[in-house]
């Protein structure tokens, strides 16, 4: 099957060391207001749950990401209702991972999706493999994503795209492979907010456990969402912040890569360089959470260093 070849077993096992024993419920009552126009629903620290956006412009409202399955995306709905009458006309998803997407269909059929072009072909090739992985880590996951019918976007796009919400704009950027293949990025100029998904986690380990994860695109990536010079980041997991949330992300990266290049050019072995390696990263970012990531980051740029 094509879907599982793309899909190593090996993944399976860590993707569901992360989510493992954790209420997947968006919860409301919780939303705020994070700039003009823009609120978010955030994830509390909590794993399965990913920093949804609802974006209130003039002729409507653009919602980033949906929670995981049908369920949390009715929450997200009805926080929507709270803030405003106005019609959900739009969703986007900052990637294909079932707590970012995997709601979409509880969103009205009027409502318009866009994704890359990426992330829609990642879903269909994807989807119910990480679907089915998800589900295996608890049964209040498998549950949830029990109703889940893939919806398709009715609009994609290759690198970037405009939203015009009629008082000001929202711009949809794809650079390619970094968490995952279908990577979007949600920025808005006139709030200079950018929303990262996974590709920007605040105080979290970053997650290369993907078959298309990508830490040499992922840290060009950050490169060029800093050059954006935003006032404010939503990260997909963690608390809100500034750019010194994307900035420590890349730093982070830039130390393993190049500390990996450094042992690797001296011919010491991926294993020897995992084990001296990763309590070395431990102790340099204590407050960071989800250590088990390290790992694959190692093994990641081992793999593409020279
Ligand atoms: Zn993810």
């Amino acid at each position: 099957m094509k879907c599982l070849r793309n899909f190593p077993v090996a993944t399976i096992f860590v993707l569901a060391g992360m989510v493992f024993a954790q209420n997947p419920l968006v919860k409301s009552g919780n939303t705020r207001e994070v700039a003009e126009h823009v609120y978010v629903i955030p994830d509390q620290r909590i794993n399965v749950i990913p920093n949804i956006g609802i974006i209130v412009g003039r002729d409507g409202v653009l919602v980033v990401d949906t929670g995981m399955g049908p369920r949390n995306a009715e929450t997200v709905l009805g926080e929507v209702k709270k803030i405003t009458n106005k019609p959900v006309t739009y969703l986007t998803v900052t990637h294909f991972h079932p707590e970012h997407g995997m709601g979409a269909q509880a969103f009205p059929a009027e409502t318009t999706l866009i994704y890359p072009t990426a992330q829609k072909i990642e879903l269909l090739e994807k989807g119910q493999a990480i679907m089915k992985e998800f589900s295996g880590v608890s049964p209040e996951i498998a549950d949830l994503l029990k109703p889940v019918k893939f919806r398709m976007p009715n609009v994609t796009f290759s690198d970037a795209a405009e939203v015009d919400l009629g008082d000001f704009t929202v711009q949809l950027f794809h650079f390619g492979s970094a968490h995952t293949r279908g990577d979007e990025f949600i920025f808005l100029p006139k709030q200079r907010l950018v929303f990262g998904g996974d590709v920007v986690i605040n105080r979290f380990f970053p997650i290369m456990a993907d078959s298309d994860s990508s830490g040499a695109n992922w840290i060009d990536i950050l490169q060029r969402l800093e050059d954006l010079k935003p006032a404010i980041v939503v990260p997909g997991h963690g608390e809100i912040g500034d750019v010194g949330v994307i900035t420590a992300m890349r730093e982070y990266l830039v130390f393993v890569r190049d500390r990996v290049q450094q042992m690797k050019s001296q011919g010491t072995s991926l294993g020897d360089v995992e084990s001296k390696l990763d309590p070395e990263v431990r102790a340099k970012y204590k407050d960071w959470d989800n250590p088990q990531w390290i790992k694959n980051a190692i093994d990641n740029f081992y793999g593409s260093v020279k």
